[in-house]
């Protein structure tokens, strides 16, 4: 009756990142001055290509390296010089650095062992997290014998056996194809809500950030652009860098003609006139701009009369179907432009011209730079 929930003995904590830098010696900042907190129990995403700066980032918080500046803190405590070993947190890769010539078993009690747990509590801890995983009945199997997908499941709970208070997760899903990778997206969700711990994971994948986390942040050539929740990040990007990376966007140059009231404006658009559009606050008369306008805000015939509804002429150039939508690409007034209508697009078939429409209010003004 008092049972607790199995896996009520996780504990947690925030993350800190005071003003956080490192150089690797070649005077060039592989993150700089990176200042943010990461809530306990929060499954939190760093978004950003290739060399932006993301493993470094995770790095710093494991302790695999050491900041060149700032401080590193979790809970109350400063970490920043911490060892590794000595830090109650643990990283799962994308290769699962598996132990191959020992039973999954062995794999997940090797740490445990190591740190001189008593054995009850070994085989408690163990079994436990195999169950979590759902991999119990391969605990006599040998790594080589598993699938990608459950290779990286054992490397969950050998990281969460551990007891850590924050599971880094660098690019984890990155060699499994694109099936599985959304299953073990929903595995690692579901695990998520489980222990309760804070997660920090690390993708260059919008879709999975975006579908996975409770907060992302986008980061470019070492440095922080956005922190918001994944609504937040595609509704009201601060930059065009942002919104052309979080899903495409029509990015549509204009000036700032007069400020209605702060973050509404007027805006010249050479293409389509002056419109009155929401964006980012701060921006004055005269401000060169450009307007994000998602694909799926465009309409193809319909859209009730409303007083801020845009209509032009599109003439078609493009048409991809790739299953639950079809992608138009047309030019409006000299300008290049992409919508998406589900399923087939049935009501553009055929078209060479179409009629296009949308609100200016859907339209977010950004620095043009
Ligand atoms: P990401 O994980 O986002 O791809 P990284 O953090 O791995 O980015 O790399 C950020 C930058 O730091 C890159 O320019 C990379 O070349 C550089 N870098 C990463 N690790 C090292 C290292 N050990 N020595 C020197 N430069 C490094
Ligand atoms: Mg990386």
């Amino acid at each position: 009756m008092s049972e607790e929930k199995s896996t009520g003995s996780f504990l947690g904590a925030d993350i800190t990142l005071d003003h956080v830098s490192k150089d690797y010696g070649r005077g060039v900042y592989a993150v700089n001055d990176m200042d943010l907190k990461i809530e306990q129990g929060e499954f939190f995403s760093l978004l950003g290509s290739s060399g932006s700066g993301k493993s470094t980032t995770l790095k710093m918080l494991s302790g695999l390296e050491f900041p060149t500046k700032g401080h590193v803190y979790l809970g109350d405590e400063d970490i920043t010089q911490v060892p590794a070993n000595r830090r109650d947190i643990h990283t799962v890769f994308q290769n699962y650095a598996l132990c191959p010539h020992m039973t999954v078993w062995d794999n997940v009690a090797y740490g445990p062992r190591g740190k001189k747990v008593p054995k009850a509590e070994v085989d408690a801890r163990v079994n436990e997290l195999l169950e979590l995983v759902e991999m119990s009945e391969y605990k006599n199997v040998k790594p080589d014998a598993l699938s990608g997908g459950q290779q990286q499941r054992i490397a969950l709970a050998r990281a969460l056996v551990m007891r850590p208070k924050a599971l880094l997760l660098d690019e984890p899903l990155g060699a499994l194809d694109l099936k599985l990778r959304h299953h073990m997206q929903d595995v690692l969700r579901h695990i998520h809500n489980e222990v309760g711990i804070t997660f920090v994971y690390v993708t260059h994948d919008q879709e999975e950030a975006f579908s996975m986390s409770d907060r992302v942040a986008v980061m470019d050539k070492g440095v922080l652009q956005q922190v918001a929740i994944p609504e937040e990040l595609y509704a009201h990007p601060v930059s065009r860098f942002v919104a052309d990376f979080v899903g495409s966007a029509n990015i549509i140059d204009g000036t700032v003609a007069a400020m209605r009231e702060p973050g509404l404006y007027e805006v010249a658009f050479p293409a389509f006139g002056t419109l009155v559009c929401p964006g980012v606050r701060g921006l004055a008369e005269g401000d060169a701009v450009c307007a994000v306008l998602r694909p799926q805000d465009i309409w193809l015939h319909g859209l009730a009369d409303a007083e801020d509804k845009v209509r032009r002429k599109g003439i078609v150039v493009d048409r991809s179907f790739s299953g639950s939508f079809t992608r138009i690409t047309f030019d409006a007034e000299g300008t290049r432009m992409t919508c998406l209508l589900t399923g087939n697009g049935n009501t553009g078939i055929g078209l060479t011209e179409v009629d296009v429409a949308w609100l200016s209010r859907d339209m977010w003004v950004v620095p043009a730079e």
